[in-house]
Parts: C-alpha cells; sequence; structure tokens
C-alpha cells in the first residue's frame, strides 16, 4: 500500500530557517523535501551576514592601518581597489556556499528541489507543477528589504541590502537612509572605505533598541571617523536639480537637501508574504505584517509552521535556527509531544567597531515593563587586554534582579562584544548568577576576564557592610 503523504515535512526556503528544518528532520530520519526558488542559503549567505561581515573585515583592516601610530608604528599605507575588496566578499560567500548547498543537503538525506513552491492546501505543494503532499509544512519564506513609497526614489534608483554587493566602485557620496544594525555596520564601513557618508535616520538617535548611551557612543565614534549622522531627519523624497541627486528630509520643520550619488535605504525587513499560495489558506496576519504563529510555532493550522523572518519576532540567523528546531520537532512529534518556544534568552549584536551587543534586558526595555532591576558596570578602559591591543574602549553593563546576583540582561560595546555576551548568555540560558561568573577561571589576559571583573563589580557592590566590619575587627585583633 502506498503512503498518504510523499512526505513527513515539505520546507519552503532554504535559508537559515528552512536548512536547519530540514536538517534536523533528516538527521532524525524523516523524509523532507525542502524547496528553494532561488539561492541556497538565502538571505544570510548570499546578502546578508556573510557579505556584510567579510566587507567589514576588510573595512576594519583599513582602519587599522590608519591607526598603526596606535601600535608604535609611525607609518602604514594601504592600496586598494574597492572592486578587488567586493570580489574578495564574493570568494567568501563561495567558500561557505558548500556548506549550504544541494549536494551537502542530498547527502545528509534531504530532497531537495528547485523551483517556487506554492501551497495548494494545508497538505500540499505545487513546484515546478508537481503536486506534492507532506503531513506537515514549514514556511521559512524568509523577508525582502522594506522599501517606503518615496516620491522620486525609484526614478534617481537607490541600493538595498539585496543589491548592495554588486556594486564595484566605491560611492562618492552615499546617503544611507535608517540607522539600524544594517544602516549603521554599512556606515561605518563605507566611510571607511572613503566615501562621503551622511546616515539619516527619522528619530532622535541611532540604533534606537539599545540604551542611549550606546547610541550616543556610536554616534560619537562614525562622527569621528568622518560620517555625518543626521538624526530627526524624516525622509520626504528625492530630487534631481542639475544633475544632482538629493534626498529632501524634514528637520524640526525645515526642509535639509542631502546630495549623494548612490542611496542605500536600510529600513529594515518585512515578511515575506506572496509568492508561495498563503492566499490559498487561512493563515493569519500579524500586527507587525508578519506570519502568525503561536507558542508551538503553527501558523493558522496545526500542521502548518513558520520560522525566522516570515514570522520574527527577531530577525537574525541564530534566531531562525532556533525556532527551527521547535517547528521540526513540533512537526514531526505533534500531537504526541509539543515544545513551546522559548524567547526568554535571545542574544544579538551588531558589528559595528566598537561591536553592540546584547542578551536579555536593557535599562529601557525594563524601565518600559516595570521591572525593578540594579545595574553594574565594567569599563574596558581597565581589562589589561584591551590596553595591550589598543582598543581600550568601551563597557559591560549588567542588569541584575534588585539585592540578587541573578542575571536580567546584559549590553556590551566594545571590540569582540559580540562573542563577550555568550558568557552571560550562557549564564542566564542555565539560572547561572554573576557569583558563577566570578568563581570561573578565565585565562589572563583575555578579553573575557572583562565580564569576570564586572561580576567582581557587582560583588564589591553587594557585600555587606556588617561582614566587613566584623572582619576589620577580627583582622585588628590578629595583629595584636
Ligand atoms: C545586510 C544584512 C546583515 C545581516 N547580518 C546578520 C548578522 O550579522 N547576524 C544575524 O544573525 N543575522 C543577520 N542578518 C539577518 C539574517 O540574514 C536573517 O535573519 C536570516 O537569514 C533569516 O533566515 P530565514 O531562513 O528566515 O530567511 P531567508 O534567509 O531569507 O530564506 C528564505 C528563503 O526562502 C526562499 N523562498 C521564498 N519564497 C519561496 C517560495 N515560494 N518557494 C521556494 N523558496 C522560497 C527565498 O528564496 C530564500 O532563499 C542580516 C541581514 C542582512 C540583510
Amino acid at each position: 500500500m502506498g503512503n498518504k503523504y510523499d512526505a513527513n515535512l515539505i520546507v519552503i526556503g532554504a535559508g537559515s530557517g528552512g536548512l536547519v528544518t530540514a536538517y534536523i528532520a533528516a538527521t532524525i530520519k524523516a523524509k523532507v523535501i525542502l524547496v528553494e526558488k532561488g539561492e541556497m542559503g538565502g538571505d544570510c549567505l548570499n546578502t546578508g551576514c556573510i557579505p556584510s561581515k567579510s566587507l567589514i573585515a576588510s573595512a576594519k583592516f583599513i582602519h587599522e592601518i590608519s591607526q598603526s601610530e596606535n601600535y608604535g608604528i609611525r607609518r602604514a599605507n594601504c592600496d586598494f581597489d574597492f572592486a578587488e575588496v567586493m570580489q574578495r566578499v564574493h570568494r567568501v560567500i563561495d567558500s561557505i556556499r558548500p556548506h549550504d548547498s544541494v549536494e551537502r543537503f542530498t547527502a545528509l538525506g534531504v530532497d531537495v528541489i528547485m523551483g517556487q513552491a506554492e501551497i495548494t492546501s494545508r497538505h500540499s505543494v505545487r513546484v515546478n507543477g508537481q503536486e506534492l503532499t507532506a503531513r506537515s509544512i514549514v514556511i521559512a519564506a524568509g523577508a525582502e528589504p522594506f522599501v517606503p513609497p518615496i516620491e522620486g526614489m525609484e526614478h534617481c534608483g537607490y541600493y538595498t541590502s539585496d543589491t548592495i554587493w554588486n556594486l564595484t566602485e566605491l560611492p562618492d557620496k552615499m546617503v544611507i537612509l535608517g540607522g539600524g544594525p544594517i544602516g549603521s555596520e554599512l556606515t561605518q564601513c563605507f566611510a571607511r572605505f572613503g566615501s562621503e557618508v551622511t546616515l539619516v535616520e527619522r528619530s532622535d538617535r541611532i540604533m534606537v533598541r539599545e540604551d542611549r548611551e550606546f547610541s550616543d557612543q556610536l554616534t560619537r565614534t562614525f562622527t569621528d571617523e568622518g560620517v555625518t549622522v543626521r538624526t530627526g531627519h524624516d525622509a520626504q523624497r528625492v530630487l534631481i536639480k542639475d544633475g544632482r541627486k538629493f534626498l529632501q528630509c524634514e528637520h524640526n520643520g525645515k526642509t535639509v537637501d542631502v546630495e549623494f550619488d548612490t542611496l542605500l535605504v536600510a529600513l529594515g525587513r518585512a515578511a515575506r508574504l506572496e509568492g508561495y499560495g498563503l492566499e490559498n489558506l487561512d493563515i493569519p496576519i500579524s500586527s507587525r505584517n508578519s506570519i502568525e504563529a503561536n507558542e508551538y510555532l503553527q501558523a493558522g493550522y496545526t500542521n502548518i509552521y513558520a520560522v525566522g523572518d516570515v514570522t520574527g519576532p527577531y530577525q537574525f540567523t541564530h534566531f531562525a535556527a532556533h525556532q527551527a528546531w521547535y517547528a521540526c520537532v513540533n512537526a514531526l512529534f505533534s500531537p504526541f509531544r509539543k515544545f513551546r518556544v522559548d524567547y526568554s534568552v535571545i542574544p544579538w549584536c551588531t558589528y559595528t567597531d566598537p561591536e553592540l551587543a546584547r542578551v536579555g534586558l536593557n535599562e529601557q526595555d525594563a524601565k518600559q515593563q516595570n521591572i525593578a532591576y540594579e545595574v553594574t558596570r565594567y569599563e574596558l578602559s581597565e581589562l589589561d587586554r584591551a590596553r595591550t591591543d589598543g582598543h581600550a574602549e568601551g563597557s559591560i553593563k549588567v542588569l541584575t534582579v534588585p539585592g540578587k546576583d541573578k542575571i536580567l540582561g546584559a549590553t556590551i560595546i566594545g571590540k569582540h562584544a559580540g562573542d563577550l555576551i555568550a558568557e552571560f548568555v550562557l549564564a542566564m540560558s542555565h539560572g547561572l548568577g554573576l557569583n558563577k561568573i566570578l568563581g570561573t577561571i578565565h585565562a589572563y589576559p583575555t578579553w573575557m576576564e572583562a565580564n569576570k571583573f564586572a561580576a567582581g563589580n557587582w560583588k564589591k557592590a553587594h557585600a555587606p557592610p556588617w561582614a566587613l566590619n566584623l572582619l576589620e575587627k577580627f583582622h585588628r585583633w590578629r595583629r595584636n
């Protein structure tokens, strides 16, 4: 007798969310079909994390050379061709590509089909004219750059994070619209290559999700590096005057024209809601305009799941991968076993220089949610390794439950912040407090020691005065 379904799972989209879903399903011996209409690896590999971090690496290298005196080196020059820098970006993508390839996933036991998937019913998907059926479907269709209808923009031309990687010539005058993580990373990057960059942001500061002090520190760094940061500027239209292009903004009731030859729109990413048959089903759309998934990641139907940028609430590769485990396991084992998603400890990092990383609550969130907290700080200027490396700037800010060492959240700004945050992620995930970080041996001299010293600052601030008084008396007595 034939099977009722062709597969246990059909996964739509081979980006971070879809690849991890398919990988887990195949590993635990389910029959899984993975459908991709574009390039394997999705946004992260082709137009997101990998190209951006590769470009940032080259920009950082140029910057370090310009800071040679910081290392006792009188003069260091560099000579580069932006086209070659971009070629390197694509070489890095190509070097990682095999990891996400059809060949690798086929070898892992996944049936990969290249083509556009369209859900036709709650158990069927049409691809390349063929109707495939599965007990469950996972939608991992991702997101695309959000481009608002700004008058004149289509006419003048603009880039997004989907297309900027095709540049082969360094822009002369660049406007980057949007001071979020993508806009901030690329602003600093292009400025370091030598473009004249203006960052335009509607809010009164960049990186609004982070505490103001960190936005301010990044703004100062950008300004020192020659970027013009225009906060409080609301983009209205794009104009051409005498053959020159301008982004016209409203600022404090006045009109400000910012000239550019290259415009990058980095205003966030909108969940992809078209092109895979949503209209054929009754899948709810959230107020954030993404697929609404419940605590099991089910989207409107008990056998249809959504993961990654298409549902959110966070849009990170590691978050998509985190959701993928839940969606995959729930899809394969429900109704016998179901797991609620756990978003209590989600880290992220913006790869500016200094990096800005966070896990859990920051001060503005704690205030907004009326959660009582205490703040402990540690300045990286006090860290030996930060001094030897010539990067003794930045800080760690930890929020704890008042009177306890329980960590509510941590924000780190500084070199390697994205790596340093991992210890707080581990601690929060496993209920370890600052005392446990303090009681852990950290190799000397490392950046990781900063976490221990932050924990030490908490300890010093919480040493009970009565105990210290008693100790003082004890030692005095011992001296007699
Ligand atoms: C510039 C930039 C930098 C970033 N940097 C970071 C970073 O440093 N760290 C981090 O964690 N995150 C970063 N991100 C975010 C990260 O890239 C995304 O969160 C992540 O890739 C989302 O994965 P996903 O699987 O949800 O979607 P995607 O990777 O977008 O995958 C969706 C896939 O679905 C396919 N698809 C869509 N419709 C269909 C259909 N009908 N049929 C078949 N296939 C379909 C698409 O072609 C695509 O390949 C960055 C993003 C950008 C743009």
